[in-house]
């Protein structure tokens, strides 16, 4: 194909598509590079996002993509007690994450953005110092595309910024996820996500089951070391509460892949360069979520590209904006959130099993569900931190977590 464009894209993920349907929304001539054959596939990922965190996006859905929604979580801890936060109504739902991928391109596309599949950028394009395009892989050939602004959505192999020699994700902070397709699920609420914490059966991180109304689940979990093969059979196999929830089940599919939990790189811009998405790492180290975080990120990017195409000035000085406007929107929360992450880490399963059974004493899942925001969990953090018993809580499993012998 070859050619100039305003803007490439590299990645055709759901930050990638979204930034370039900014930009072109706005009337840049964009372009998006995907490696695959087809837009959301291979899925990775489990889908789950709060309600309103997608209406602050802006993105109206198709009923197909949403497969179920929630109005709580029941959080286990490795001996199987249990602590439910349950709201009035939905607020969570779980999405199918290839068709949620190839709408937001179907809408890019219809905006004027095109999409090149099969099309691996092997390395940016890099003239006095500026980013300039990207050299792409195509049916056995190598083409340039040229252009004014390069948004890079690569994920998180961050493969082009290690040639760039920007700082990349923390790969001390990664952990390795499998998220299964699940039939047969038995005893699940449809009305709740299931969490299941410690140590033994997934280290640095959690597991999930989240069900869907026709008996069938997504069933994952990450770890910090170790195959998370063999702990997703554990799982399965030996959880107190999981294995019989899931002791007729057979695992359909399953996809490996790894999350990113250290908060943002340091530098999410060059010249003639924006960094969107996992390859930012705009996702919550608590949680793994990036979807909600890298979409309201990857609309700052497309905006401040086109702010760029109209002033003509491509350098890390005018771009710097777009890291200013992502910081000031969710840098705080970020934050908060690898503290409370490595707090997490730290604690062993017997302290999870007591602050669970605390929890659920004093009813914590009230205090949460009155003032907690799913995304911004840094500022729910400091209005929990208000109320005593959470406080009171929270300094438990904070100092708990201090003098344990094994930290990790
Ligand atoms: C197991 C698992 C479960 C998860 N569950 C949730 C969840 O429930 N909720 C949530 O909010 N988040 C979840 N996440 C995180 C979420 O999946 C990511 O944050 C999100 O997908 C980031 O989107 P992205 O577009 O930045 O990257 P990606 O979705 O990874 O897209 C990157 C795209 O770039 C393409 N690409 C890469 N390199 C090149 C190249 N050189 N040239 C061309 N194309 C390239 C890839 O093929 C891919 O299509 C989960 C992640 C995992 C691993």
């Amino acid at each position: 194909m070859g050619g100039k464009f305003d803007v490439v894209v590299v990645g055709g993920g759901v930050c990638g598509s979204f930034s370039a349907l900014t930009a072109a929304g706005l009337g840049g001539e964009v372009v998006v590079c995907e490696e695959h054959g087809e837009i959301g596939v291979p899925r990775h990922c489990a889908g789950h996002v709060s309600i309103s965190g997608l209406r602050r996006v802006g993105l109206s859905l198709p009923k197909e993509i949403v497969e179920n929604e929630f109005r709580g979580a029941v959080f286990y801890s490795p001996s199987g007690r249990q602590f439910v936060i349950e709201c009035s109504s939905p607020v969570t739902c779980v999405l199918n994450r290839e068709l949620l991928d190839k709408h937001v391109a179907d809408v890019a596309e219809r905006a004027g953005v095109r999409f090149l599949l099969k099309s691996r950028a092997e390395s940016f394009l890099v003239d006095s110092n500026f980013v300039k395009g990207v050299v792409v892989g195509r049916k056995g050939t190598r083409e340039t595309l040229a252009s004014s602004l390069v948004i890079d959505a690569e994920g998180c192999s961050s493969a082009l910024l290690k040639k760039i020699g920007l700082q990349t994700l923390d790969r001390s902070m990664v952990v390795h996820a499998i998220q299964a397709e699940v039939d047969m699920v038995k005893g699940v609420d449809m009305d709740r996500v299931e969490v299941y914490l410690g140590r033994r059966y997934a280290p640095g991180f959690f597991a999930w089951i989240i069900p869907r109304s026709d008996g069938s689940a997504k069933v994952g979990l990450a770890t910090k070391f170790g195959d998370p093969r063999e702990y997703l059979n554990r799982l399965m196999r030996n959880h107190p509460v999981a294995s019989k929830k899931l002791a007729s089940s057979r695992v359909t599919a399953f996809s490996l892949h790894p999350i990113t939990l250290g908060g943002a790189i340091p530098r999410t811009y060059w010249n003639g360069l924006l960094v969107v998405g996992d390859a930012a790492s705009q996702v919550k180290p608590t949680t793994g979520g990036g979807i909600v975080f890298g979409l309201l990120c990857s609309r700052i990017a497309g905006e401040v590209a086109y702010e760029a195409l109209e002033s003509n000035d491509f350098s890390a000085g005018f771009l710097s904006r777009y890291q200013s406007r992502w910081r000031e929107l969710i840098g705080f929360d970020l934050s908060a959130m690898r503290q409370l992450r490595k707090m997490l880490n730290r604690l062993p399963d017997d302290r999870i099993d007591r602050i669970i059974g605390l929890c659920s004493k004093f009813g914590v899942g009230r205090i949460l569900e009155e003032i907690g925001d799913l995304d911004f969990q840094g500022k729910s953090l400091v209005r929990v931190f208000q109320h005593p018993t959470a406080l009171i809580i929270a300094l438990y499993s904070f100092f708990s977590s201090l003098t344990s012998p094994d930290n990790m």
